[in-house]
C-alpha cells in the first residue's frame, strides 16, 4: 500500500477524549466547587490542565489534528445551549449573575428551580441535558467557551479542530420548555438558531480554527423526509456561508443512511464516518452513492465504544479500500473516546495475558496513529505493530476463558422449549394462587431498600481489610433482619430481603460470574460529576456456585410470608458492561441467561416461591434504526425466558422495568411472558397500565403508584387514587400494588412512611372491590 499524493497524507485525529484525568481530577474540582472548598478559579485552572494534558497526550502519541471543546464541566450538550444562548427561564437570573453557578443549576437544579431533565445519549451510557425549547426561544451566539478552548490549543502549538454538537442535531435532542404543547417541534426552530451557529463558526474561524466538526448523530438514526429536509437545509446554509472554516460533519453509533446522500451532496467539506458495529454499512453505502468527491472522509475504524484492541489488518483493508472514494482519508475512532476508560496499562491487577486484548482511550489512539501511518506510509511502517497485534487477536480467540467448551456445549444444546414454560399463564396462576394465598391486590417492593451509610462503610471496611467477610456477612444478616422486621409490621404482602449486599446490581452479579471482568480505573462518565466502572465481558460465562441463594434463604427463614428472590436479567446484565466484539451479543446473552437460569433453578430449589428478573435496561439497548429493532427483541426476549423457563408452574416470575415510555416495545413485554411486571407509573399517573390494557395484556402487572425518585413521601389517599385508576385498566386479580423502583437510593424516614401509606392504600381500595 502506497500514499495517494503528498498532498493528502493521512492524518490521525480523535473526535473527543475522556474529560475526567486520570486520577477524575475534575470530579473532585467540580464536586469540591460545589462545596465551597473549591474556588471557581482553581476550578478552572484544574480544567485548563487537564485539557492541556489531554492535548499533549494525543499529541504525543502521534494524533495531527486534536479536538477542541470536548471538554466539559458537566456535559456538551448543556454547553451547547449555553453557546446559542437557549437558557430555560427559570435559571435566566441565576446565568446572569454567575455564568458558572447558573450552569451549574442548569445542570443540578436549586432549591427553588428545577435542573433541565437528563436521558441518555442515543444508545450510550452518557446523559446529556434535555434542551427546552419553545416557539418564544431566543437564540443568542457566545462563543466564549469554543472559542477559548480553541486558542488555547493553538497557542499550544496545536493543530487543532474545535468540536460543536450539530445544529440539526441539537434541535433533534430537544424537547418543548413547559408550558409549551407537547406537539412542538424543536426543529421548527431550525432558521432561527442557524444564524448563530453562523456567528459561531465565523468566530471560530476568526481565532484561527482551520476545520470546525459538527457532531450530528442524530442523523444515523431514522429520520422523516421533513427532518431530512432540514438537515439539507442546515449544511446548504451553513456551506454558503462566505466566511466560516472547513465544515466536517461527523456521524456515529450507526450507519448514515439517507442523510449520506444529503450530506455527501452538501457544500461542505468532509464527514466523519462510522465503519464499526451498525456502522460498518456506510462502507457499501459510501461505494454506491459513488463516494465522496472533492471532500474529506474521516473514517472510524477503531471502535470508540468497546474496550477491545483493534483488528489492524481488517481496518487496513477497509481503509483501503475507502482510499478512492475521497479526495483525502484520515482515520479516527468511531466516535468521542468519552465512552471508554481512560488506560489500560492503569489495570495493574487483570491478567497479562488478557490485558493485551484492551484497549481504551490512550491505546485506541496509538491504533489509530498506527493506522494513519501504514495508511499514508504502506504497511512496512507498521509491521512490528501488525505482527503484534495479529498475536493478541490470536491469544484471545484460542484462549480458554473466551471458548470455554463446556459453556459453548451448553449453548448449543438449549432449545426452544427451554426457553417456554411449560405450562400456559392460566395453568400457572392458578397454581401460584393456590400457593401463595395473597390477597387482591397484593403489595410488595422492587427490590432494595436504603443503601445506609452504614452498609457503605461496611463495604468499605471489608475492602480495605479493616473488617473480615465473617463480621460483614453479620453486619448485612442485621440489615435483613430488620427489612423483613419492617416489612411485616407495615404488612406488605411479599418481602425482600432488601439488597444490602449488592454495591450495584449488575456489580454484583459481574464479580460472582466467570468469564467476567473488573477493572479499578476503569471509569466512564455516566453523567456530570457521576462515573462508572462497567464489568466487562470477556470470556465465555459461567456460574461457579450460588449467587443469591444463602441470603434469599436467610431472609426466608424470617418470616412466614413469601420472599422474593431478585436477580438481574441477562440483557440489563449487558447493557451496563463492555460487551464482546468477538461473538454476536445475542450469543453472550445466552451464556449470562443460562448461568442466571442455574440461579432460578437453586433458588426454587431452595423453596423461594417468587423469583424476580430485573431488565430495566430492556429498553435502552434498544438498536438506534427500527429496521435492526425485531432482532434484538428476539434475542433478548428469549435470553429472559431462557433464565426463567426452567420453573415449576407454581413458580411466580416477576419483572421490572424503570421507564414509563412502553409503546415500542410492548410486545416485547409481553413476549417475555413473566408472571407479574412492575413498572414506572407514578409520575405518568398509571398511563401504563391503560396502555398494557390497549394492546389486552393477559398477565399480572405492577404499576408504580410511589414515585421514588423525589423524597416526597406520598399520602395514602393519593397512592388510593392511583390505584383506582389502575384497576379501570387492569382488574383486580390481576393488579399489584408496588414502588416505582427499588429504594436504595431513598432515606428511611420517607420509605417507611412511604410504604405504610401504600398498605393502607391498598387495603382501603380492597375493602371497597
Ligand atoms: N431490584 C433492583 C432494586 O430494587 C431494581 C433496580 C432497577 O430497576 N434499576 O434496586
Ligand atoms: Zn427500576
Amino acid at each position: 500500500m502506497t500514499s495517494k499524493s503528498a498532498a493528502a497524507a493521512t492524518r490521525a485525529t480523535v473526535h473527543g477524549y475522556p474529560r475526567q484525568g486520570p486520577k477524575r481530577e475534575l470530579k473532585k474540582a467540580v464536586e469540591g466547587y460545589w462545596k465551597g472548598r473549591v474556588t471557581a478559579e482553581a476550578l478552572r485552572e484544574t480544567a485548563a490542565t487537564l485539557r492541556r494534558e489531554n492535548w499533549r497526550r494525543l499529541a504525543d502519541a502521534g494524533i495531527d489534528e486534536v479536538p477542541t471543546g470536548d471538554f466539559s464541566y458537566y456535559d456538551h450538550v448543556l454547553d451547547t445551549t449555553v453557546m446559542v444562548g437557549a437558557v430555560p427561564e427559570r435559571h435566566r437570573d441565576a446565568v446572569d449573575t454567575d455564568a458558572l453557578d447558573g450552569y451549574f443549576a442548569m445542570a443540578r437544579g436549586t432549591q427553588e428551580t428545577a435542573p433541565l431533565e437528563m436521558t441518555k445519549w442515543f444508545d450510550t451510557n452518557y446523559h446529556y441535558l434535555v434542551p427546552e425549547l419553545g416557539p418564544g426561544t431566543v437564540f443568542t451566539a457566545d462563543s466564549a467557551k469554543p472559542v477559548g478552548e480553541l486558542r488555547e490549543a493553538l497557542a499550544l502549538g496545536h493543530t487543532a479542530r474545535p468540536v460543536l454538537v450539530g445544529p440539526v442535531t441539537y434541535l433533534l435532542l430537544a424537547k418543548p420548555a413547559p408550558g409549551v404543547a407537547d406537539g412542538f417541534a424543536p426543529l421548527t426552530l431550525l432558521d432561527r438558531l442557524l444564524p448563530v451557529y453562523a456567528e459561531v463558526l465565523a468566530d471560530l474561524r476568526a481565532a484561527g480554527a482551520e476545520w470546525v466538526q459538527l457532531d450530528e448523530p442524530a442523523l444515523a438514526q431514522d429520520r422523516t423526509a421533513a427532518e431530512l429536509n432540514a438537515a439539507e437545509r442546515a449544511y446548504r446554509e451553513l456551506g454558503a456561508l462566505a466566511d466560516r472554516p472547513k465544515l466536517l460533519v461527523a456521524s456515529y453509533f450507526d450507519r448514515l443512511g439517507e442523510a449520506l446522500a444529503v450530506l455527501a451532496k452538501s457544500p461542505v467539506e468532509g464527514l466523519a464516518l462510522d465503519f464499526t458495529g451498525p456502522g460498518a454499512a456506510n462502507l457499501d453505502d459510501l461505494a454506491r452513492a459513488g463516494g465522496l468527491p472533492g471532500k474529506r472522509l474521516v473514517a472510524g475504524v477503531v471502535d470508540g465504544r468497546n474496550v477491545w484492541i483493534n483488528n489492524l489488518e481488517k481496518s487496513l483493508g477497509t481503509l483501503a479500500s475507502l482510499l478512492g472514494l475521497a479526495e483525502r482519508v484520515d482515520v479516527a475512532p468511531s466516535c468521542s473516546l468519552l465512552h471508554v476508560p481512560l488506560d489500560a496499562a492503569a489495570e495493574r491487577d487483570v491478567d497479562p495475558q488478557i490485558a493485551r486484548w484492551l484497549a481504551f482511550a490512550r491505546q485506541k489512539t496509538e491504533e489509530v496513529v498506527t493506522l494513519a501511518r501504514g495508511l499514508s506510509g504502506g504497511t512496512d511502517l507498521i509491521t512490528g505493530r501488525l505482527s503484534a497485534n495479529r498475536a493478541d487477536l490470536a491469544s484471545r480467540a484460542s484462549s480458554a476463558l473466551t471458548s470455554d467448551p463446556a459453556v459453548r456445549a451448553r449453548c448449543a444444546a438449549a432449545t426452544p422449549a427451554d426457553a417456554r414454560r411449560a405450562q400456559p399463564y392460566p395453568e400457572r396462576t392458578a397454581a401460584q394462587r393456590a400457593r401463595l394465598g395473597l390477597p387482591l391486590l397484593p403489595t410488595t417492593t422492587i427490590g432494595s431498600f436504603p443503601q445506609t451509610a452504614e452498609l457503605r462503610t461496611a463495604r468499605a471496611e471489608l475492602r480495605s481489610g479493616r473488617i473480615d467477610g465473617t463480621a460483614y456477612d453479620q453486619r448485612i444478616a442485621t440489615e435483613i433482619r430488620e427489612v423483613l422486621a419492617f416489612q411485616e409490621e407495615a404488612g406488605l404482602d411479599v418481602l425482600v430481603h432488601g439488597e444490602p449486599e449488592r454495591n450495584d446490581m449488575v456489580q454484583y452479579f459481574a464479580e460472582r460470574l466467570n468469564g467476567y471482568l473488573a477493572t479499578q480505573h476503569g471509569w466512564v462518565q455516566s453523567y456530570g460529576t457521576r462515573y462508572v466502572r462497567p464489568p466487562i465481558l470477556a470470556g465465555d460465562i459461567s456460574r461457579p456456585e450460588p449467587m443469591t441463594v444463602a441470603w434469599t434463604t436467610y431472609a426466608q427463614s424470617l418470616t412466614d410470608r413469601p420472599v422474593k428472590g431478585m436477580l438481574t436479567g441477562p440483557v440489563t446484565m449487558l447493557a451496563w458492561s463492555f460487551v464482546r466484539d468477538d461473538q454476536p451479543l445475542g450469543e453472550t446473552a445466552r451464556q449470562v441467561a443460562l448461568a442466571l437460569r442455574d440461579e432460578v433453578q437453586d433458588l426454587e430449589g431452595a423453596g423461594t416461591a417468587v423469583i424476580q428478573v430485573d431488565e430495566p435496561a430492556l429498553r435502552e439497548t434498544l438498536p438506534l434504526r427500527a429496521a435492526d429493532r425485531e432482532a434484538y427483541l428476539d434475542w433478548a426476549t428469549e435470553a429472559f425466558r431462557l433464565t426463567t423457563s426452567g420453573v415449576r408452574a407454581d413458580t411466580q416470575i416477576h419483572t421490572h422495568m424503570c421507564y414509563a415510555e412502553f409503546g415500542d416495545i410492548v410486545s416485547a413485554i409481553e413476549a417475555l411472558d413473566a408472571d407479574v411486571i412492575s413498572l414506572e407509573a407514578a409520575r405518568s399517573h398509571m398511563q401504563v397500565a391503560d396502555e398494557l390494557a390497549t394492546v389486552g395484556y393477559p398477565r399480572e402487572v405492577g404499576p408504580g403508584v410511589y414515585d421514588i425518585h423525589s423524597p416526597r413521601v406520598p399520602g395514602a389517599d393519593e397512592a388510593a387514587a392511583l390505584l383506582r385508576k389502575g384497576l379501570e385498566a387492569i382488574p383486580a386479580e390481576r393488579l399489584w400494588v408496588n414502588p416505582d423502583c427499588g429504594l436504595k437510593t431513598r432515606g428511611w424516614t420517607e420509605v417507611r412512611a412511604s410504604l405504610e401509606h401504600l398498605v393502607e392504600a391498598a387495603r382501603t381500595v380492597r375493602a371497597g372491590l
